[in-house]
């Protein structure tokens, strides 16, 4: 009876030849729910023994481009590697805004679509998808696995959301990106994990590109993200989503940073890292 975390990707909008795109897979009773799908989610996904087919729900964060930039990946495989008759929708859910956006994603891939079901008799529709686009609140109680969702704070993006599930007394908290808020404080609160996008400011703020110093606006730095976790009174911090890239040996400069600001388990983990929590046996 656990909740299983696998951090699929733990990189920026900046390609890096080590890190996939944002994205989270949280398992739980047999359910397999994949936060946001940023470059190169499928295969980092398959590294994780799980496949596009057997997605329970997409969930995303946002619609900024790193977070959604496999969606379409995500639509496609699925949909062409479901065999079977009447193959259920997928339920995506995100903020307002995500039904536009999986529209337009399909309309893109529609000369794939039209190619596909010309070409096999089994395929006669498009990819099914059910949108379900929350700001705050429940958004799925399924067999054991409750899912809420509460505002964040990552303006001028809005809006943005933050997830928490929660099987067999276990709770999982997925802050996306945000500067700290009252919203994310809620959905928190006393939380297992709390997996955090990060950023360090001391390093980017080095740079001489105001574009990239910009990211410094509406990000969480290494210790807004720990001081989070410790008011929710979180057992753990799972950080993700670095900008930049800790270099090779220095992920403990990182636990230092959090570790000033919260007194409990810290993850500094790089792709496929994996946190298991619940185990309260
Ligand atoms: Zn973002
Ligand atoms: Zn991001």
């Amino acid at each position: 009876m656990t909740i299983e975390i696998t951090l699929l990707g733990t990189g920026s909008p900046i390609p890096d030849p080590h890190r996939a795109g944002p994205a989270t897979l949280l398992r739980a009773a047999d359910q397999v729910f994949l936060a946001d799908c940023g470059r190169g989610v499928l295969q980092r996904l398959a590294a994780a023994g799980a496949a596009a087919n057997q997605l329970t729900a997409l969930l995303l964060t946002h619609l900024h481009s790193d977070h959604i930039a496999d969606l379409g990946d995500v639509l496609i495989t699925r949909w062409v590697s479901t065999f079977g008759p009447d193959p259920a929708a997928l339920p995506i859910i995100g903020p307002p805004g995500t039904a536009a956006v999986v529209e337009a994603m399909l309309r893109a891939f529609g000369p794939d679509i039209g190619y596909r079901i010309a070409h096999h008799d089994d395929l006669t529709a498009p990819p099914p998808v059910t949108v379900h686009e929350h700001t705050d609140g429940s958004v799925w109680d399924r067999d054991g696995v409750r899912i809420a969702v509460a505002p964040t704070d990552h303006r001028p993006v809005a809006p943005t959301i933050g997830f928490r599930l929660e099987h067999a007394g276990a709770a999982v908290v997925l802050a996306g990106d945000t500067v700290p808020c009252a919203g994310l404080d809620r959905l928190a609160a006393g939380a297992d994990a709390l997996v955090h996008t990060v950023i360090r400011p001391d390093l980017i703020r080095l740079l001489p590109q105001q574009r990239i110093v910009d990211i410094c606006d509406y990000h969480s730095s290494v210790q807004q993200a720990a001081a989070t976790a410790a008011r929710a009174g979180a057992h753990t911090l799972v950080l993700t989503h670095y900008v930049p890239a800790p270099a090779p040996g220095r992920h403990d400069e990182w636990r230092a940073l959090a570790a000033a600001e919260f007194g409990g388990r810290i993850d500094v983990g790089d792709d496929l890292h994996r946190v298991v929590v619940g185990d309260h046996g």
